[in-house]
C-alpha cells in the first residue's frame, strides 16, 4: 500500500506574509501529521518562513529547483546543500514550465536528479506531454523518453523508491483542463510500468503524482485511481481553503471514504 501525497507549487507567487499566512493555516486545518504527506514548494525567498511555521512538525516543504553544481561561480543558481540547509527535504526537478521556458533538457533533469540526489533531497520529477504532442497521439513515446532519461539515478530494487514521479500533462497546466481520472490512471499505469521494466520492487513502490488543474471538486476522484498517489497542485495551492479540501479529500480516499 503506496502513501498518498498533495504537494502544493506555488510558483512565482507569494510574499513573506502569505507564506506564514498559508503555512499556519495548513497547520490549524489539523491534517498533518495524519497522513497524507503534505509538501509545500515556495519559492527560494519564502523557504526560511515556511521552515519557521512548520518546523518540528509534520508538513514537509521542498525548493522548485536547484542546480547541479555543489557551489561556485554560478550566478542565481542555489544548490542541493543550500536547500537542505532551509530544512528541505524535496526539490521539484524538470517541472514543464522549467523545460520549456528555460529549455532544460532531459539531460539537465538528470544531472539535477543525481545532486538532488547526492544532497540527500528527493526529486520529485515532473513528466508530461503539451498539447501538440497530446494531439499527435505521442503521449507515451514522449513519458518514455523522459523516464528513461532519469531511469540511471533510479534506486534498486529492495531499497524504498529515491524519488518521486508527477504526471503533468501540460494541456492541463493551468488550464482548468483536467485528464479524467480514467485517462490518467491509464497514463499512470503507463508510467509505472515503465519503471517495472527496469525494477518491479521500485515500480510498486513509486508515488506517482498527477498534476494539472487539481482542485477541491476533482482530487477525490483523481486520488481514488489506484495508480495515481496524490497530486501536484499550482493554482489550487495558493488558497489555504481550496488546498486544506485537497488535502481532506486525500484523506477521505486512505480512509476509504
Ligand atoms: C503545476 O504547476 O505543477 C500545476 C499542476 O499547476 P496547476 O495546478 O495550476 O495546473
Amino acid at each position: 500500500m503506496r502513501a498518498i501525497m498533495v504537494a502544493g507549487n506555488w510558483k512565482m507567487n507569494g510574499l513573506n506574509a502569505d507564506a506564514e499566512h498559508l503555512t499556519q493555516a495548513i497547520i490549524d486545518a489539523g491534517l498533518v501529521p495524519a497522513s497524507p504527506e503534505v509538501v509545500l514548494f515556495p519559492p527560494f525567498t519564502l523557504l526560511t518562513t515556511v521552515q519557521q511555521v512548520a518546523k518540528g512538525g509534520s508538513l514537509r516543504w521542498g525548493g522548485q529547483n536547484l542546480f547541479w553544481e555543489a557551489h561556485g561561480a554560478y550566478t542565481g543558481e542555489i544548490s542541493g546543500a543550500m536547500l537542505r540547509d532551509t530544512g528541505c527535504r524535496y526539490v521539484l526537478v524538470g517541472h514543464s514550465e522549467r523545460r520549456q521556458i528555460f529549455q532544460e533538457s532531459d539531460e539537465i533533469v538528470l544531472r539535477k536528479v543525481k545532486a538532488a540526489l547526492h544532497s540527500g533531497l528527493v526529486p520529485m520529477v515532473c513528466i508530461g506531454e503539451t498539447e501538440q504532442e497530446y494531439l499527435e497521439g505521442r503521449t507515451q513515446e514522449v513519458l518514455r523518453r523522459q523516464v528513461e532519461a532519469i531511469l540511471p539515478a533510479l534506486g534498486s530494487a529492495g531499497q524504498q523508491a529515491n524519488l518521486i514521479l508527477a504526471y503533468e500533462p501540460v494541456w492541463a497546466i493551468g488550464t482548468g483542463k483536467t485528464a479524467s481520472p480514467a485517462q490518467a490512471q491509464e497514463v499512470h499505469a503507463f508510467v509505472r510500468s515503465l519503471i517495472a521494466a527496469k525494477s518491479p520492487d521500485i515500480a510498486r513502490k513509486i508515488l506517482i503524482l498527477y498534476g494539472g488543474s487539481v482542485k477541491a471538486s476533482n482530487a477525490k476522484a483523481l486520488f481514488a485511481e489506484p495508480d495515481i498517489d496524490g497530486g501536484l497542485v499550482g493554482g489550487a495551492s495558493l488558497q489555504a481553503a481550496e488546498f486544506i479540501q485537497i488535502c481532506q479529500a486525500a484523506h477521505a480516499v486512505i480512509r476509504g471514504l
